[in-house]
């Protein structure tokens, strides 16, 4: 009797292991974040990159290359955002199912802008020294919340594919997840509204789909979506633009080239952060609501 319970207790442990979910490996901490979100409670997913890093550029540590090779499952933004993971996800994952949310028919996506001024089709192509490709896709689609909330339903269906036992829980967690982000988007309006119609300058080219989505358009940005470094003509462009259009405020990511500043605003002006990465939270669950929230309350830098 005894050795039969005994037994019994043995024969539970696969299917104690089979209850762990699949291994997940991510890209960038908002991405993370919303894979925490729907698996919390199953397991945690993978943060590939070091928060805090630039994604444009970036090389993999060992431990980050060994976290991408244990995954049954990749998700990041696709290579529009970060062209050095894609040959690491074929070579060290290449058994892995592979989800690119930039590449997914429902995500909300918008063309790339170019250059110093936006909302300008007029100036001239000579005074630029632009040669690179007008098409594509601007990468940063996390920073509209509708697409965090497209996301989560799609990430619920992709761990369900490979994960069946736990559906339902990533099902329920996803239909959390949207209504807390629906939730945050009511708190962002209320935050922004007594700013509307702020005129300012973003340093990255990062975030049209927060101004999209907010109604908070910038009048142009001093690095293109590529976080390329602008050059000299485009600093004297923007120097002009500045004086003439009488903008005081820059919004820029946590780093900034203070001599750019001097360069590009010599009359002094209002700075304030937008961290499209939430490099200052947590990584986690929490991370992507509060990041959108912490870049509506970067603008309030920019009010007078
Ligand atoms: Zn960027």
């Amino acid at each position: 009797m005894r050795l039969s319970i005994f037994l019994c207790w043995a024969c539970l442990v696969p299917s104690v292991l089979a209850a762990k979910g699949p291994e997940v490996a991510t890209d960038i901490a908002p991405v993370h974040s919303l894979v925490a979100r729907v698996m919390q409670g199953v397991g945690t997913p993978e943060l590939i990159m070091r928060p805090g890093a630039s994604p444009h550029e970036y090389a993999l540590h060992p431990s980050e290359a060994a976290a991408l090779a244990r995954a049954n499952l990749v998700i990041w933004m696709g290579p529009g955002l970060t062209p050095w993971l894609q040959g690491a996800v074929e070579k060290l994952a290449g058994d892995a199912a592979q989800v690119a949310l930039l590449e997914a028919d429902a995500t909300i996506v918008y063309p790339l802008r170019q250059g110093a001024q936006f909302g300008e089709e007029d100036h001239s192509a000579e005074d630029h020294d632009h040669n690179h490709d007008h098409d594509g896709v601007d990468p940063h689609a996390w920073l509209d919340p509708a697409n965090g909330q497209i996301w989560l339903r799609l990430i619920a269906n992709e761990l369900s594919a490979l994960d069946p036992e736990h559906a339902g829980i990533y099902a329920d967690n996803a239909a959390q997840g949207v209504a807390e982000l629906d939730q945050v988007r009511r708190e962002i309006e209320g935050v922004l509204a007594p700013l509307r119609g702020l005129k300012y300058l973003v340093y990255h080219d990062a975030y049209q789909y927060f101004e999209a989505r907010f109604d908070m358009p910038a009048s142009g940005a001093v690095s293109d979506s590529d976080a390329s470094m602008p050059g000299p003509a485009r600093i004297a462009e923007l120097r002009e633009f500045t004086a003439q259009g009488g903008l005081t405020c820059l919004l820029s990511g946590p780093q900034t080239d203070p001599r750019l500043m001097q360069a590009i605003f010599p009359q002094g002006a209002k700075t304030g952060i937008l961290d499209p990465l939430g490099i200052d939270i947590p990584p986690g669950a929490g991370l992507y609501p509060a990041l959108l929230l912490d870049m509506a309350k970067g603008y309030d830098a920019c009010a007078d």
